[in-house]
């Protein structure tokens, strides 16, 4: 069984005897911030010179520095900056100012496991990955409650890097729910997994082939959107709550038979097979590989992909569909379409 941790397990006075700097102002900075701060925490927002999110951090009440400043001033340095963009922050504002007895952290390891950053010696590096969206993260905490972390300890450099991850976690409303140990290279490896396999890649693309074939079967798009896609959140809640058993003994009885009979028809053995093909490429660092030469490319393939998904019929069916629907309207849409945090 996992090792856990709960609020009489971690120490607040820790890291609310730390500076602690957040780079990156986005979705996990603002909740790490904020959820610190209403700890006890002094942080301070660490952005580069003319970012678009210091005006937001400020408006929230932070004093925003630049990165090598933040890291200077901090004890506690939590890189929240895209992963594709923190090496580069890394080597040019944190490396000249890390000095010995202080702590770099992350939300997920992708940097540490595939040797992009390397802290020097003296460093303790540490891992507190919330499993939720940061606006999930905020939102819990502000309701009392708070969000499962895994943490990890890559450098346990002063002695203190677990007692620390465990107060920080605590800090951010994680202990409230509870905290699992991991390690850098399985949060990384699981975490990539989850969401190429099954979370995002899995899901999406399920979806996009349900409705593909019942609208080119000439079912109208508006019923398929919401068989394949608007009901999936209500299953998944189901999951989420009891497991599969849960969402099984809700279903219908036709609905369970089918699930069963056709089920493992579409979800065939050669689908394991490739998910196995996924996670080798994860962990060989193939994905990794890929992944950040696009990106230091000007992340052309990433930009086209993005483009050639947007453009998906389904988009458009949805977008008119929720607009018209009372459980949704136009505000569902306004997070993503206006960028904002
Ligand atoms: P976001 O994309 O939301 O981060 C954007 C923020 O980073 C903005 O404030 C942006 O500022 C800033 N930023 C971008 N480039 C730079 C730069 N060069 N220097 C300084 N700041 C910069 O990131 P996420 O919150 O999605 O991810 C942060 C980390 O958390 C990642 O490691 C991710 O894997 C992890 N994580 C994310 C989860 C999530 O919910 N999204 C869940 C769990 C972990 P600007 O306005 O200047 O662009
Ligand atoms: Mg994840
Ligand atoms: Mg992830």
């Amino acid at each position: 069984m996992a090792e856990l941790y709960y609020e009489q397990d971690a120490d607040l006075s820790i890291i609310q005897g730390k500076k602690v700097a957040i780079v990156g102002y986005g979705s996990q900075g603002h909740a790490h911030a904020q959820n610190l701060r209403d700890s006890g925490v002094e942080v301070h927002v660490a952005l580069r010179d003319g970012s678009k999110s210091i005006a937001k951090a400020e408006e929230d009440g932070f004093t925003v520095q630049n990165v090598a400043d933040a890291t200077a001033w901090a004890d506690v340095i939590m890189i929240l900056a895209p992963d594709q963009h923190q090496r580069g922050i890394y080597n040019d504002e944190i490396k000249p100012n890390l000095t010995e007895g202080k702590a770099l952290a992350f939300a997920h390891g992708f940097n540490i496991r595939f040797g992009y950053i390397q802290a020097p010696e003296g460093v303790d590096v540490i891992l507190i990955a919330p499993k939720a969206p940061g606006h999930t993260v905020r939102r819990e905490y502000v309701a009392g409650r708070g969000i499962p972390d895994i943490i990890a300890v890559e450098v346990d450099a002063t002695g203190g890097a677990w007692d620390l991850a465990k107060s920080y976690a605590k800090g951010i409303g994680g202990t409230r729910a509870g905290v699992i140990k991991t390690t850098f290279t399985e949060e990384t490896e699981t975490d990539l997994f989850g969401e190429q396999a099954v979370l995002c890649g899995g899901t999406s693309h399920l979806v996009q082939y349900g409705f593909e074939v019942l609208t080119e079967a000439g079912y109208q798009p508006e019923i398929a959107y919401f068989e394949v896609l608007h009901e999936l959140k209500l299953i998944v809640d189901l999951m989420w709550e009891g497991g599969i058993a849960k969402q099984r003994w809700s279903i219908s009885d036709t609905a369970e038979y089918g699930d069963y009979v056709s089920g493992p028809r579409v979800i065939t053995p050669e689908v394991k097979e490739s998910m196995k093909a996924v996670l080798a490429d994860i962990q060989s660092g193939a994905f990794a590989t890929r992944f950040i030469a696009d990106q230091d490319n000007g992340a052309v393939e990433f930009k086209e992909l993005r483009a050639k998904e947007e453009s998906h019929p389904i988009e458009t069916t949805g977008k008119e569909l929720r607009a018209l629907f009372s459980w949704s309207g136009a505000s569902a849409d306004k997070d993503y379409v206006d960028g904002s945090a």
